[in-house]
C-alpha cells in the first residue's frame, strides 16, 4: 500500500489518502493510474496534481477491453461486497 494525496471519493465521500493493487504488487499510483474507491467501487483517475477525478461513463467505455473487463470485475465486486453488508 502507498500513500497517495489526501481525496474525497465522489461516490461515497470516504477520505482516501492511500492504494494498493489488486494483487498486492508494489505500486505507487501516477498521472493516469486508475482508482477503484474500495468502499463504494467508483472508478476514478489520477489528475496530474494526483488528486482524483471520478471517470465518466464514456471515458471507462474508451478504455482498452481487457483493462475495462478487470475494472468493471473490481468495481462490481466491491459493489456487491458492500451491498451484502448493509
Ligand atoms: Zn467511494
Amino acid at each position: 500500500m502507498s500513500r497517495t494525496k489526501e481525496s474525497v471519493c465522489c461516490g461515497c465521500g470516504s477520505k482516501l489518502d492511500a492504494a494498493s493493487t489488486a494483487d498486492g504488487s508494489d505500486y505507487t499510483p501516477e498521472p493516469g493510474s486508475l482508482s477503484i474507491c474500495a468502499y463504494c467501487g467508483v472508478v476514478s483517475i489520477f489528475e496530474d496534481d494526483m488528486s482524483l477525478k471520478p471517470m465518466t461513463l464514456k471515458e471507462i467505455d474508451d478504455l482498452p477491453f481487457k483493462i475495462r473487463s478487470e475494472v468493471m470485475k473490481m468495481s462490481n465486486f466491491i459493489k456487491q461486497k458492500n451491498y451484502s453488508i448493509n
